[in-house]
Formats: C-alpha cells, sequence, structure tokens
C-alpha cells in the first residue's frame, strides 16, 4: 500500500471533525476523497501531509509509519486550491524552490524544471511571474512545483475551485495525464461528484 490510514481521528475544540477514518490507498493509485464541504476532507489531506497533527491513529506512506515524522520530512507533494505560489519569485524559482531546500545543484535543478514544464506544458514559462500567468496555469506551476522532488504521494485539495469551467477541464487532463505517466499515487479531494467520477480510478 501506498497509503495507509488506521482509525484516524482529529478533533477541534473537543469536537472530531474526523472521525476513526481508515482506508489504503494502492501505489500508483488516482484517489478521492468526495463530501460535502466541512465534512473534514481537507483535514485528512493535512494529516497525512503532516501539515497538521492528529489526536489518534497511524498513518504509513510505502509501508513506514509517518505518524510522528514531521512534515518536511514526509516530503509530500501538496497542492493547495489558491494557488499559492510564491508571488514574488518566477516560475522557475518556484519550481525549483523544494529542490533549492535540499541543495541540489543547480545544473541537476534546471534540468528538473525544464522536464517538469514539459509535463504540465508550460515550456518557455520559466522566467514569467505567477502574476503574469492565468489561473489555470498558475494552478500547472504548482503541480509543477510540488512533484519537483519527486514526492512518495501528490495530495490535491480542491485544486480546480477558484477556476472556470473550460480551464478546470483543461487542468484536469493535464493533471490525468501527469499522474499516469508519473505513476505517481495522488488524493484529489473535492465537494464535487462530476469531477470525482471523472477522475477517479
Ligand atoms: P472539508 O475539507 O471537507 O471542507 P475541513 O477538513 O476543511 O472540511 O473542515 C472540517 C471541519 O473542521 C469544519 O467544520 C471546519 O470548520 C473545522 N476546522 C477545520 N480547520 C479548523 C481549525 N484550524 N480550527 C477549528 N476548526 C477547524
Amino acid at each position: 500500500m501506498s497509503i495507509t490510514l488506521e482509525r484516524i481521528t482529529k478533533r477541534y475544540n473537543g469536537q472530531p471533525v474526523v472521525n476513526d477514518v481508515s482506508l489504503e490507498v494502492s501505489e500508483g493509485e488516482f484517489f478521492v476523497l468526495l463530501g460535502p464541504s466541512g465534512s473534514g476532507k481537507s483535514t485528512l489531506l493535512r494529516a497525512i501531509a503532516g501539515l497538521s497533527d492528529i489526536d489518534g491513529g497511524s498513518i504509513a506512506l510505502h509501508g513506514q509509519d509517518v505518524t510522528q515524522v514531521g512534515a518536511r520530512e514526509r516530503g509530500v507533494g501538496f497542492v493547495f486550491q489558491n494557488y499559492a505560489l510564491f508571488r514574488h519569485l518566477t516560475v522557475a524559482e518556484n519550481i525549483e524552490f523544494a529542490l533549492r531546500v535540499r541543495r541540489v545543484k543547480a545544473a541537476e535543478r534546471r534540468a528538473r524544471r525544464k522536464e517538469l514544464l514539459k509535463l504540465v506544458a508550460l515550456e518557455g514559462f520559466d522566467g514569467r511571474l505567477p502574476g503574469q500567468l492565468s489561473g489555470g496555469q498558475q494552478q500547472r506551476v504548482a503541480v509543477a512545483r510540488a512533484l519537483a522532488h519527486r514526492p512518495p504521494v501528490l495530495l490535491l485539495d480542491e485544486p480546480f475551485g477558484a477556476l472556470d469551467a473550460k480551464i478546470r477541464e483543461e487542468l484536469r487532463r493535464t493533471i490525468r495525464t501527469v499522474q499516469r505517466e508519473l505513476g505517481i499515487t495522488t488524493v484529489l479531494v473535492t465537494h464535487d461528484q462530476e469531477e470525482a467520477f471523472a477522475m477517479a480510478d
């Protein structure tokens, strides 16, 4: 199993928002968590990434228990609804960010960046700032950035939320293509039933 959650519970102010949830995601699977707003989907996703702590249960990635492991060491790729790109950094700098943090050499960073921009169909956009891109393009950069350090799993939290219908469709296809090409285990969170059925394995 690529992701194993066992009896995860998370409370806010004593109230459980995730209550005794267990699930397994296979290697290379595109898994979708579907539910209404406020049902605890993001909380669960953030728990997998190590971005929020849990009150009970355990989390394993590729068979390794990471319940007590910090977000940085889990190294999970994460894409949020609202782009969350660094506004003052170029596309190239955004994508290379996780590699720079990990002290990857410049030549290797550059090669990886070129590869990723090709993957998300944004070749030649290296020098742009996020403000000079459309919403859909920004989300594709966010996907490339999340994948840069070859994370063990990719987590997508309503990544299409802020986009109009046509761009959504395009980005869905890009994400699906990228996911298949890399064979990366992916969990997508959405409240949109149509989207869930369009994307999930
Ligand atoms: P979803 O992603 O399904 O919309 P969330 O996981 O974001 O749901 O939220 C689940 C519940 O937890 C909601 O009722 C929300 O208000 C609550 N919640 C989320 N984050 C916090 C927080 N930091 N403090 C208190 N309550 C929170």
